[in-house]
């Protein structure tokens, strides 16, 4: 879980840099502009001892490798398009199948891959935007998109992102740190509670089916130790949860994650509509070292409109908020 140094480059010599946010109390959070990726978060334990409660990697030139979006932002849309394909407005859109007959995330060089344009940079918090032009990855319009990451007094990091777009298309990203509160081993010890009491089903290649079912084997609105409850889900991966409806927007508890062993509180608050969770099953050499709570869209909303809606449109602004708030107990 260690953090980049403070300046590296990439291949053709663009400057990659380094940026802290701190506040008053030693919470910190980094950030390097390349996939507006977080490369650590530090929050103290009951005692008051710092360590990174996010995974990381040593260099950007591993961050520049193949690995599982580790802190990156996912997108043009995060999750999975079932089948590689959707029609919006009458017209079919052909895209990678990058994960099996499915799209995730964004394609073969989604918004996980670009070099982000620093726009503001403070103390506490810093703004990175792109362009994402028409066609990239196969999905239609420009897409002008900034995300923000600020570190409140409070120890919480908090994530907002804007967009808007030239033409319809489908949009969500996600951030996709992988959390393991202990700073160090595996997060079976964990103790997990998601508020929502319906998912969305998925076959074997964990494509979604086009279905809106109530929770079970997978309910979590009680809290759960994980190392019980991951041999009960699906291919142990951990599924895409249906939050309660946030009208207008209003942010609201998705998920709490604790760990005994540290005292280290996680609460997830978002206005999103879903939260997936995925355990870190598949994590190589190192399965269960973190886990994800992705808050995002319905991602296959335009095969399956009657679960959700995340087409953009041309005089729109998209405006999501996702806190991830640390605490102690
Ligand atoms: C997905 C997992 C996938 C991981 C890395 C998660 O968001 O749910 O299935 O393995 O991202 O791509």
């Amino acid at each position: 879980m260690s953090s980049v140094p403070s300046k590296e480059t990439l291949p053709d010599g663009e400057t990659v840099p380094l940026f802290t946010l701190e506040n008053a109390r030693g919470f910190s959070v980094q950030v390097i502009p390349y996939g507006a990726t977080i490369v650590s978060v530090r929050a103290p334990d009951r005692q008051g001892h710092f360590a990174n409660v996010v995974l990381g990697l040593p260099s950007l030139e591993d961050y520049l490798g193949e690995h599982p979006y580790l802190g990156a932002v996912a997108g043009r849309v995060a999750g999975r398009i079932s089948g590689a394909r959707f029609s919006l407005d009458g017209k079919i859109y052909e895209l990678a199948a990058n994960d099996k007959s499915n799209h995730v995330h964004g394609g073969i060089a989604g918004f996980s891959r670009k070099l982000w344009a620093v726009e503001k940079a403070a103390p506490r918090s810093l703004r990175l935007s792109c362009i994402s032009p028409d066609g990239e990855e196969g999905y239609p319009g420009t897409v002008r998109v900034a995300v923000t990451y600020s570190v409140s007094d409070d120890n919480a990091l908090v994530i907002e992102i804007e967009a808007t777009t030239d033409s319809p298309t489908p949009f969500s990203l996600t951030q996709h740190s992988y959390f393991n509160l202990a700073g160090d081993g595996d997060t079976l010890g964990h103790e997990l509670q998601i508020l929502a009491d319906a998912y969305a089903p998925m076959d074997e290649d964990l494509g979604l089916v086009g279905r809106r079912e109530p929770v079970a084997a997978n309910d979590f609105r009680q809290p759960r130790r994980l190392g019980d409850a991951i041999p009960q889900l699906f291919r142990k991966h951990g599924d895409l949860y249906f939050l309660p409806p946030a009208d207008p927007r209003a942010l609201r508890t998705a998920a709490i994650l604790r760990d005994p062993g540290s005292g280290r509180a996680l609460t997830v608050k978002t206005n999103e509509d879903c939260l997936q969770l995925y355990t870190g099953a598949f994590l190589e050499g190192r399965p269960h070292a973190g886990l994800c709570l992705e808050c995002e869209g319905y991602p296959d909303a335009l095969n399956s409109p009657h679960l959700g809606d995340i087409t953009l449109r041309p005089g729109q602004t998209f405006c999501r908020t996702t806190i991830y708030a640390f605490s102690t107990f």
